[in-house]
C-alpha cells in the first residue's frame, strides 16, 4: 500500500501528483455520531492539477455509509459518490481574493502536512444530506439492508 497519510498540498497540486487508497469507516471517527453502522470502507483518490490558473486538488470519494433515517429512525444506506475540486491558495490573503472572485469556490490554504483523513472526513461531512431519509414511502419496506 502506497497510500500516504499526509501530503504537501500545494506541491501535490503543482506537480500533478496522484494518490489513492481507502479508509475503513471505523477509522473515520468524526462521522461516527451520524452513522448507524461503522462497517464498510470509503475509497478516495487525489489528483493534483495545475491546468487552470489556480493549483488544485481533485478529490473523489466513493463508498456506502449507513445513516439514520430522520423519518423512521432506522438505518438508511447512502451511496457516497463525490468529486470536489479544491483550489490550493498560498495563504489566507490569496484564498480570500479567490473567494471574492468566485463565491462558490471551495478552496484550501496550502498545508505542507495536510492530513488525507481530515480532508476526506471534511468532504464527506459537507456532502451528506442535512436530513437523511429513505425515499418517499420506502421507510416501512427496509430493514437497514
Ligand atoms: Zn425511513
Amino acid at each position: 500500500m502506497s497510500a500516504r497519510s499526509e501530503i504537501d498540498s500545494l506541491r501535490f497540486a503543482q506537480s500533478a501528483e496522484r494518490a489513492s487508497g481507502e479508509f475503513a469507516v471505523a477509522e473515520l471517527t468524526r462521522l461516527h455520531d451520524i452513522l448507524a453502522k461503522l462497517d464498510g470502507v470509503v475509497q478516495w483518490s487525489l489528483e493534483g492539477s495545475a491546468r487552470t490558473g489556480r493549483p488544485a486538488i481533485v478529490l473523489r470519494l466513493r463508498g456506502r455509509l449507513t445513516l439514520i433515517c430522520q423519518r423512521c429512525l432506522k438505518p438508511c444506506v447512502h451511496a457516497l459518490e463525490t468529486e470536489s475540486i479544491l483550489p490550493i491558495a498560498r495563504g489566507e490573503d490569496e484564498l480570500a481574493r479567490w473567494e471574492n472572485e468566485d463565491p462558490l469556490l471551495d478552496g484550501l490554504v496550502a498545508d505542507p502536512r495536510l492530513s488525507v483523513r481530515d480532508l476526506v472526513e471534511d468532504e464527506i461531512l459537507l456532502s451528506l444530506p442535512a436530513i437523511p431519509r429513505h425515499a418517499e414511502g420506502a421507510c416501512d419496506q427496509t430493514d437497514g439492508d
